[in-house]
């Protein structure tokens, strides 16, 4: 098995910190990727993971997707993400607590917020052990659930995606046009309810499937089983679940022309998938650039919050979308190097800078 310090040393990461609390039975993974830009922020997780190496490979991608997802939002933030090992009746106020006591102890160089399985309640009860944490509650000085904004950058990144498919320049381009959702929860259900008000026609699916049976009666939508989901016939699939689920078994029977959704790293392989979706010419939307709404929310929440601006600045997504594509389909290269690319420029142009105020101070 490859080493932590090899692996963290391939992707760059500064810090992993592991956190055990016996009395809450908390066991979490916190992974610092690269603090260039600011502080590390990024989600807490909630998963029964199968075994702690899976917890902790996906800790590392997580949190190095966060690096990317800032630096391509424009936003001064470093990447960070944590993962808590355990399963959803698990949670409790201790073990929210005890996990904040390790938040607070890396002093403001991770800072939390909501991931899967995680609500605002537990954000609530980290906050009551450090100021690190966002995504809490108005009673907390918070914005709430980011997922609705995150949905807003989601819906933006879709419409950027089909206008450069298309080359329909104005008007309501998702009109008519049907969209598959995997995944109905936070950010799925309030993006599915934006595409219904543009009249889009929507397939879903949940594993939870009185969730999805629900959703589908809400918006007059086909729900169909989490298999059916990469099939189905329609022009996008928008992915907001769990990660890698573009892989050798699920691409080839994807029927949409488009990829743009939630879900953090889509592609079970960045290099291999990202040409697989590319040899088919489905047009994928790199997960990072497109779902950057719930980090500009919550970044917002740190500098003082107003919704305006926080949606403002997330509607942006549609021109740093539009860059992307452009020039990934200008070079010849995926979305995913157009967008590492970009996210590199701005993470190499900040290294400048820092370097030559460290000569200046020596
Ligand atoms: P959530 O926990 O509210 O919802 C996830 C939903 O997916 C749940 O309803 C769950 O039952 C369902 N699900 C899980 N596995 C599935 C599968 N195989 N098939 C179908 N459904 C499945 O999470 P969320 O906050 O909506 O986040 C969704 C995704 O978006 C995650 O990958 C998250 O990391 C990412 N994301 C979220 C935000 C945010 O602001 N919440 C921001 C950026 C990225």
């Amino acid at each position: 098995m490859v080493g932590v310090f090899e692996r963290m040393g391939t992707l760059g990461h500064e810090q992993v910190v592991f956190c055990q609390d016996p009395d809450s039975g908390l066991k979490a993974i916190i992974g610092i990727h690269d603090t260039t830009l600011g502080p590390a922020l990024g989600g807490t997780r909630l998963w029964s993971y199968h075994t702690e190496e899976e917890a902790l490979q996906d800790v590392l991608r997580l949190s190095r997707g966060m690096t990317f997802k800032a630096a391509c939002a424009g936003i001064p933030l470093g990447g960070g993400k944590a993962v808590i090992l355990a399963r959803p009746e698990q949670k409790s106020e201790r073990l929210f607590r005890a996990y904040g006591r390790f938040v607070h102890s890396l002093a403001g160089r991770y800072i939390t917020a909501e991931d899967v399985n995680i609500s605002v309640a537990d954000m609530d009860a980290v906050r009551k052990e450090t100021p690190y944490v966002t995504g809490v509650s108005r009673e907390f000085g918070g914005s709430g659930n980011p997922g609705p904004v995150t949905a807003f950058g989601v819906y933006q990144g879709m419409r950027a995606a089909v206008m450069m498919h298309t080359g329909q320049t104005s008007g309501n381009v998702l009109s008519g046009l049907r969209v598959a959702v995997q995944g109905i929860g936070s950010v799925g259900m309030a993006l599915c309810r934006r595409l219904k008000d543009d009249g889009v026609k929507l397939v879903l699916s949940d594993i939870n499937q009185e969730r999805a049976r629900k959703a589908a009666q809400e918006l007059d939508a086909k729900a169909v089983s989490p298999e059916e989901i990469y099939s189905a016939d329609v022009d996008v699939f928008a992915p907001c679940a769990m990660g890698a689920i573009l892989n050798d078994s699920t691409i080839p029977q994807l029927k949409a022309r488009i990829v743009a959704g939630a879900a953090n790293n889509q592609l079970a392989d960045e290099t291999k998938h990202a040409l697989a979706l590319a040899e088919r010419h489905i047009v994928y939307c790199p997960d990072y650039v497109i779902n950057a709404g719930g980090l500009i929310n919550v970044y917002h929440e740190m500098i003082g919050y107003k919704q305006e601006a926080a949606m403002s600045q997330a509607s942006k997504i549609f021109e740093t979308t539009t860059h992307v594509l452009e020039r990934s389909r200008a070079l010849g290269v995926t979305p995913g190097q157009a967008a590492h690319a970009l996210a590199e420029e701005r993470l190499g142009a900040a290294r400048g800078l820092k370097t030559l105020n460290a000569w200046k101070r020596s």
